[in-house]
């Protein structure tokens, strides 16, 4: 069994609430985007790591540059 993305046995940094998905919107290079991201329940913080920033940031490049 697997998920898109897999937040079991993950829990906030700030608070130690469970996490849960939610689509997050973000602004780059006049594109506007949403991504999926681990967010605290208890706190509202999201998790985002730096490769899964990265990566995201690339796949909105790619989209700009395909229009
Ligand atoms: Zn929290």
């Amino acid at each position: 069994m697997s998920l898109p993305v897999e937040t079991t046995g993950w829990s906030c940094a700030a608070c130690g609430g469970e996490l849960e998905i939610v689509k997050v919107g973000f602004t780059y290079m006049k594109g506007n985007f949403e991504v999926d991201l681990p967010a605290c329940q208890e706190c509202g913080q999201v998790l985002v790591s730096e490769e899964l920033a990265t990566g995201k940031m690339a796949d909105a490049e790619r989209i700009l540059e395909d229009k």
